[in-house]
């Protein structure tokens, strides 16, 4: 039996979303359409007001409101302007606040280098990098990038794109699988992580 058109379209997009395959995309739709709660209902006014309140920082690409853009993390003058913490994506600064061990700025990079899904260096948000590069103050980069081969690559590219600079680089001593990283490490194991980092150069 072919599915209603309709149906087709929503799974499609659920299925785009990270960690969803087809068939959880499936019991998803399902769900929604289902849900004696009307959690649809509530699903979209809730995605309604994420996308006309919620963007990326312009300057550090964390999730801020639009109201508050450059976010918190960025204007808030207790945090340490000597060190910039780079990551992949804006979940990971979530995560890396909540494991509470560092209080330094951030820069997401949006993504890494992967062949796999088409992303080369120029897909990466790089353009503002290089003036925070520029900053006296900076004394320290973390390369808080996953340990999968891709991340490895982009970090290298990274390394190799900051070490001209004179500033410190280091890396989350990450005590984990090869493959995993910060975006699966859990509160404590990120910030002993962040604790004894490993210095590169
Ligand atoms: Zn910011």
């Amino acid at each position: 039996m072919k599915l209603l058109p309709e149906l087709e379209n929503l799974l499609d997009i659920i299925a785009k979303l990270p960690g969803i395959g087809r068939r959880s995309a499936e019991r998803i739709a399902i769900d929604l359409i289902t849900n004696k709660n009307d959690v649809f209902g509530d699903l979209i006014n809730a995605l309604e007001k994420a996308k006309n309140n919620i963007t990326c920082c312009s300057k550090c690409g964390a999730i801020t409101l639009r109201t508050e853009d450059p976010c918190k993390l960025c204007t808030d003058s207790s945090r340490d302007d000597t060190v910039l913490c780079i990551v992949e994506n804006p979940a990971d600064i979530l995560l890396i606040e909540q494991a509470g061990v560092y209080n330094g700025r951030y820069y997401c990079i949006m993504g890494k280098i992967s062949p796999m899904s088409n992303t080369g260096i120029s897909d990466l948000q790089l353009s503002k990098l290089e003036r925070r590069l520029e900053n006296k103050r900076l004394k320290e980069i973390i390369l808080a990038l996953n340990n999968d081969v891709e991340s490895e690559a982009t970090a290298q590219f990274l390394y190799d794109k900051i070490s001209g600079h004179n500033i410190k680089i280091s890396r989350p001593a990450m005590g984990l699988p090869a493959g995993s990283g910060i975006s699966y490490a859990d509160q404590i194991t990120l910030g002993q992580a962040f604790k004894s980092r490993l210095r590169l150069q």
